[in-house]
């Protein structure tokens, strides 16, 4: 299904600066391709130029090639979230909005979208991704749809996209955001209110729906979760209940191949947060900082001091395992799983939003708000300290 509708706001080139010069920048990136760079012990260490498929645990914050996208949290002064953005070069962050005069602080903002709401068209502030030069975020339509709707990079104009599976929530007033990702011209998706979840694709704009993973018929459940993209593949976590106790279930990480259409079973019984790169996937485990060989079938034990099922997100230079049970500490390894750092926050991070990225991304409190912060990983390991992202 694809709509025409266009939803233009008041728009005065005149005022474009810095988000025209950013849009215009954004538009010539290539939609994929992937490169790697050696690191500083000789592995090649993972850089998305692809910011699509830069594996952010989830999805509150995007990338692209000059910045970085997020919705701004919803506190005492910002009754309706804005969404920012915070330019790479200078470490400026701004509304989304280039309207000449525009204070920023009203729903006339272009930073401004419509939250999900019964009876009108709205956006879920949860799910953000840069995809071939535009925004994507999740929301609903009148119609009772979930839908992905695109927004310009510069913030200027929004249109529904795709419409993804019909929803009850006019009727009951709950919303569940899917999982997805937007990856090679598609939407893959899961409906996290069904019980027996599936894996679904649709072309993005519309199109004929595939069903790419479903649980087997006597299943009484079935969850995904996780969705991620690393070169030909996409991979999931799925764990299948054929009744009511744990015990029965099974899974654990999937791999759906897009040059053939098979999906296989991975790795059993992974269900703790992953990485995919070059082959091997990442996890911690009681056993430490595991990296397991897709094609071998084999695991490498790289760090052994055991781990209780952290966050784990592997950067250009390090391996980081973030805690939210323990104060929020980070533990930085390197690519020979040796520990060079522990890094504590005051900000209190409990939600973190990985990636292959310079920055560390998390959801933080401060004075009893929740707040975006995140962590220069450019910076040298000892100076490594949680900042605030806020507008100037
Ligand atoms: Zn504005």
């Amino acid at each position: 299904m694809i709509s025409s509708e266009i939803i233009k706001k008041n728009n005065c080139p005149s005022g474009v600066r810095l988000l025209c010069a950013l849009t215009a920048g954004l538009f010539l990136l290539s939609a994929c391709g992937k490169t790697e760079q050696k690191s500083a012990n000789g592995a090649d260490a993972p850089i998305e130029s692809d910011f699509n498929a830069s594996g952010f645990e989830y999805c509150h914050v995007t990338e692209s090639e000059e910045g970085y996208y997020f919705w701004e949290r919803m506190d005492q002064n910002h009754f309706y979230p804005r969404l920012m953005f915070m330019d790479k070069e200078s470490g400026r962050v701004v509304p989304l909005c280039n309207k000449p005069d525009c204070g920023h602080d009203n729903e006339e903002c272009n930073a401004y979208f419509p939250s999900v709401n019964v009876g009108g068209d709205g956006m879920s502030k949860d799910h953000i991704q840069y995809y071939d030069g535009s925004l994507y975020a999740v929301g609903f339509t009148s119609d009772d749809y979930v839908t992905l709707f695109r927004i310009k990079a510069d913030g200027s104009e929004w249109e529904t996209s795709t419409k993804l599976y019909r929803t009850d929530y006019a009727s009951t007033g709950h919303w569940r955001t899917p999982d997805i990702l937007i990856e090679d011209g598609y939407v893959y998706f899961n409906d996290r209110k069904q019980k027996k979840m599936k894996l679904v694709r649709v072309p993005i704009g519309g199109g004929a729906e595939e069903v790419l993973f479903e649980g087997d018929d006597d299943a009484v459940e079935v969850q995904i979760y996780r969705i991620k993209s690393s070169e030909d593949a996409v991979f999931f976590q799925a764990y299948i209940f054929s009744d009511e106790s744990v015990e029965h279930a099974k899974g654990g990480l999937y791999q759906y191949d897009k040059t053939d259409g098979e999906y296989r079973l991975v790795k059993t019984e992974l269900v703790q947060p992953y990485f995919v790169w070059n082959g091997c996937v990442y996890y911690g485990s009681s056993e430490g900082i595991c990296c397991y060989s897709i094609q071998d079938g084999t695991v490498e034990i790289l760090a052994d001091q055991p781990i209780e099922v952290p966050y784990i997100t592997l950067t250009k230079k390090y391996i980081i395992l973030c805690d939210d049970m323990v104060d929020g500490y980070l533990i930085i390894y390197d690519y020979e799983g040796t520990q060079i750092a522990v890094v504590s926050c005051d900000l209190k991070p409990t939600w973190y939003f990985g990636g292959s990225s310079d920055l560390l991304f998390a959801e933080c409190v401060r004075d009893n708000e929740t707040r975006l912060c995140f962590l220069d990983l450019t910076r040298p390991v000892d100076e490594l300290q949680w900042e605030e992202l806020k507008a100037d």
